[in-house]
């Protein structure tokens, strides 16, 4: 942690999302650190999006009605490369909540070293409620509605919360569609379908990023996987895959959880009858190897390993102080709230803020976006031996400079990051 900064960082007074307040919170410790250098007036451009957009859409579900749904896209910066981040489905998610996580796109597409800026879209709508074809005709319409923003050299989307493979594919079709052609000229959407232009192992690529870190930190802290009990908070892409991933790399699940049912089993999960199970049903509930208990209280159970991988917010100043694990790897965006970092400092966790930790995804996009854009092809092999050394090498540079500088690792990742952000925006000068 930057001496004196978080603790003077005063509570921001206007009405945000936790996400937005925690995304502004984070980057004003940084910014008091840079702005002697880059001057107070490039970093306040930083603090805000260079553009955000509202744009309704009104698709004619199978009902036979017309659904009226909000959407946003948020692109904060493009500084180093086209706007780049995934498109959020989420009865709650909020315009505020985009800008957090386009601004927080920005830090990790810099961090990470990929040649991108970034963006977020959001659209308002629960996906669990809609039928298949309806969230579909859901998708359709966004794209086609949002068409304009959506460019290899504009804005790129990729799944997040609520959307997937097959959504992204949809994109694709209907953006090459509306222009008459059998495909699109370069990448206007990542996380797609192998055979659509997909990369292999892009699915997989943010739990397998978490998973690596979560390595690098045990090896840090001197444990050995087979001795780290490990919780994970969400199942779904990026929870279950990190969790089969540190299942295989030695490490034993003691508990998982997501939206319907959280399971703790001290002598580990059985993760053949967790993968199965999750297949057949696509969500935890029925899963019985273990005790049942409340979501809440698995984030408190004895572990060394948390993985929060679900929404944002999730640790906060009311369960902190209750956390016993010694690591905790941020799968999600924003899982940690500003006040409960410093409790967690005070505990000595070793937080791998998800700039860095879930940075594995947009890594491997950015392998879809230069394999498209080349018309090449990349073997799973390729992608998975690329993916480990990226995240190993930037895991490193994290924690040589939190050593170096005497701060948090978050801290640490965002000086690297924010700092390489402004030497783009030097680079690029600032005429017209
Ligand atoms: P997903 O929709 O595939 O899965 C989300 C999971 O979280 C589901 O299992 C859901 O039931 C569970 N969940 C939601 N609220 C919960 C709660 N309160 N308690 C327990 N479980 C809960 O989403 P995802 O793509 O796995 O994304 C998860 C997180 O990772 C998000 O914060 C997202 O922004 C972040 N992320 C995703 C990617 C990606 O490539 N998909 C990349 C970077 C970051």
């Amino acid at each position: 942690m930057f001496k004196g900064t978080r603790k003077n960082n005063k509570r921001l007074t206007m009405k945000t999302s936790t996400l937005l307040e925690n995304a502004l919170a984070n980057f004003n410790c940084t910014a008091k650190v840079l702005e002697k250098d880059y001057g107070k007036e490039l970093i306040d451009v930083l603090r805000l999006p260079k553009e955000k957009s509202e744009i309704r859409i009104s698709p004619l579900l199978k009902d036979g009605k017309l659904r009226v749904i909000k959407s946003f896209i948020v692109k904060h910066s493009n500084s180093i490369g086209p706007c780049k981040g995934g498109i959020r489905m989420s009865p709650h998610v909020t315009l505020d909540d985009v800008t957090a996580l386009s601004m927080e796109m920005t830090w990790k597409c810099a961090l990470i070293g990929v040649p991108f800026g970034g963006g977020k879209s959001g659209i308002v709508c629960d996906p669990g409620t809609l039928a298949p074809i309806d969230k579909e005709v859901v998708i359709r319409s966004f794209a086609r509605n949002a068409h304009s923003h959506i460019h290899p050299l504009v804005y790129v989307p990729a799944p997040d919360m609520g959307t997937n493979e097959k959504d992204m594919g949809y994109i694709k079709d209907a953006i090459s569609y509306s222009m008459g052609m059998a495909t699109t000229q370069g990448c206007y959407v990542t996380g797609k379908p192998v055979i659509l232009g997909g990369i292999p192992g892009r699915r997989e690529a943010t739990g397998r990023g978490v998973a690596i870190s979560v390595q690098e930190a045990l090896k840090m802290l001197g444990m050995e996987p087979k001795d780290a009990r490990v919780i994970v908070q969400g199942a779904g892409n990026v929870g279950s895959v990190a969790a089969v991933e540190l299942a295989r790399m030695g490490c034993r699940i003691v508990g998982i959880s997501d939206i319907s049912v959280a399971v703790y089993n001290g002598k580990g999960i059985d993760m053949n009858g967790l993968s199965d199970h999750l297949k057949k049903n696509g969500s935890l509930s029925g899963f019985k190897n273990g005790r049942m208990i409340s979501g809440s209280d698995l984030l408190e159970a004895p572990c060394d390993v948390l993985v929060p991988a679900a929404s944002g917010g999730q640790i906060t100043r009311a369960n902190a102080g209750k956390i016993k694990a010694r690591i905790i790897a941020e799968g999600a965006n924003g899982p940690t709230t500003h006040e409960a970092d410093s409790i967690l400092a005070g505990k000595k966790i070793l937080v791998i803020p998800d700039i860095l930790c879930n940075a594995g995804g947009v890594f491997v996009s950015y392998l879809e976006y230069t394999q498209e854009t080349q018309q090449e092809q990349m073997t799973g092999a390729e992608v998975s031996d690329r993916l480990s050394k990226r995240m190993k090498e930037k895991f490193n540079n994290v924690h040589c400079c939190s050593l170096e500088r005497n701060i948090s690792m978050r801290d640490a990742a965002m000086f690297i990051a924010v700092k390489a952000v402004c030497d783009a925006n030097v680079a690029r000068g600032f005429q017209p």
